[in-house]
């Protein structure tokens, strides 16, 4: 068996490779850095395969030095070298990637090979170490390694099957893997993997690779699945202002991995619009109402009328909105400032504005005030006073939680009897809103009651018929 003690070294910026034998010395260089005829890694280190393998390390530095990274962490010489084992196709270590003999039997495709370990190679700089502990292969950490390398793997070659040539082929297309605890880090790793790759279909690789490798270099570092889902979201929020929120939930989920979601990104305005809610043929009169969670807020409202007039309204809570026309569209701006206790500016906070015209709610917008990089939700236990109050028969009714948990919110009468249950069920954590239909009820003061997660809040309505 040819199986020679050859270091293969990465200057990643030149094109040229240089071939090293077990004693450092320069044995040759200038390989063409085209794939060879073959894409099959062979142990023999014919130049061929060589050169295969620095063909797709220079693909994936290029890769990761790219838009939309710009990651200029694997800039060092990668050392690839042969000879780690007799029963190993290949492993890196941080900084070197290393080929085994596999015993004779078939290599994986180099380009997975090397894509791979690389991606390995890559995580590992970003962390500064490895994600878990290499001995311990059956945690999500270990299992996040292996996945998100096979999916760098993946993406890279567009093809979502990888390792098939060793006899252990790891497939991320269309899986519905879930965690299994008596499987190894490279079968888990489908799981996390299946599930970026999944995203990948919904939004494209462009999308999906920046925001899964993005995701990556958040603080904290992401450890486990569903914090890997949670600094996804915040890459999004940093990226895409949110926008691939629900994608992201969606098909984490079909693999069995949830979080706590973060705060939507900082939004200082709020356009309301849509001639179909303004009364047609007459002029409107029109409510807006501001609900702070946290901070001190001072707010102006503005409203642009259909020919991009300004026109200032106020900074009253809530505050009228008159709209002197009669049909075309309605735009309600309002500028927000937040301060703490000490009337310093601040980003985090959030608040809910709703916008009421004649016949119910109009519009309903939340403005959430957050750093983008911050994992602690904002957003605590409330209840909100109903809107409107007094109310004719329906009433909107608004709550915050700060974790999901079982919600049940319910309506008594002054007696305490129950008068109706408006929910009972699971919710996640964020803004909630519950209309209330108050049916046959006589008018009258009534209590809604919201409970979750062992808190209660109480508050009183008045219903006039
Ligand atoms: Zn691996």
């Amino acid at each position: 068996m040819a199986y020679a003690t050859y270091y293969l070294d990465f200057p990643l910026q030149n094109n040229w490779i240089q071939l090293r034998n077990a004693n450092d010395n320069l044995i040759r260089h200038t390989f063409a850095f085209t794939p060879a005829a073959s894409i099959r890694h062979d142990y023999d280190w014919a130049a061929g395969d060589a050169s295969n393998v620095w063909y797709h390390a220079s693909r994936i530095h290029d890769f990761y030095r790219g838009a939309p990274f710009n990651y200029t962490g694997m800039d060092y010489q990668m050392r690839a070298r042969v000879g780690l084992g007799a029963d190993v196709n290949a492993a890196a270590d941080g900084t070197n990637i290393y080929f085994g003999s596999q015993n004779g039997r078939p290599w994986a495709r180099s380009s997975d090979v090397v894509y791979h370990e690389y991606t390995h190679n890559t995580i590992y700089r970003i962390y500064g170490g490895w994600i878990g502990n290499p001995n311990e292969p059956y945690t999500e950490a270990s299992a996040m390694d292996e996945g998100l390398s096979d999916y760098f793997a993946c993406t890279i070659n567009n093809d979502p099957i990888l390792g098939e040539d060793v006899g252990v082929s790891r497939n991320l297309d269309n899986n519905t893997f879930t965690w299994t605890d008596w499987q190894g880090a490279h079968w888990n790793g489908q799981v996390i993997g299946g599930a970026v790759w999944d995203f990948r279909e919904l939004v494209g690789s462009y999308v999906a690779d920046n925001l899964a490798f993005k995701a990556l270099q958040i603080v904290p570092r992401a450890r486990t699945f569903s914090d890997y889902l949670y600094n996804m979201m915040i890459a999004d929020n940093g990226t895409y202002n949110g926008a691939y929120r629900s994608q992201l939930r969606t098909v984490f989920a079909a693999h069995g991995i949830t979080t706590n979601e973060p705060p939507l990104p900082p939004s200082f305005g709020v356009s309301i619009s849509g001639p179909e809610t303004l009364p047609s043929g007459s002029v409107g009169e029109y409510t807006a109402v501001v609900y702070g969670g946290s901070g001190n807020f001072t707010y102006n409202w503005y409203v642009y009328e259909p020919n991009g007039r300004e026109q200032y309204v106020g900074s009253g809570n809530p505050i009228s909105i008159y709209a002197p026309y009669t049909n075309s569209s309605l735009t309600i701006q309002i500028e927000a400032r937040v301060t703490d206790n000490s009337n310093n500016e601040t980003s985090s906070g959030w608040l809910l504005v709703l916008v009421y015209g004649e016949g119910g709610p109009l519009s309903i917008k939340e403005l959430i005030l957050k750093e983008e990089i911050n994992p602690e939700i904002p957003i605590g236990f409330s209840l909100f006073q109903n809107y409107p109050n007094p109310f004719n028969s329906n009433t909107v009714i608004y709550f915050t939680l700060p974790e999901a948990g079982m919600v049940s919110l319910s309506v008594f009468d002054p007696l305490g009897r129950e008068v109706a249950t408006l929910l009972n069920e699971q919710r996640p954590a964020g803004i909630h809103k519950v209309y209330f239909d108050a049916g046959t009820l006589p008018s009258g003061v009534y209590f809604y009651r919201l409970k979750s997660s062992g808190k209660m809040a109480i508050r009183k309505m008045l219903l006039v018929r």
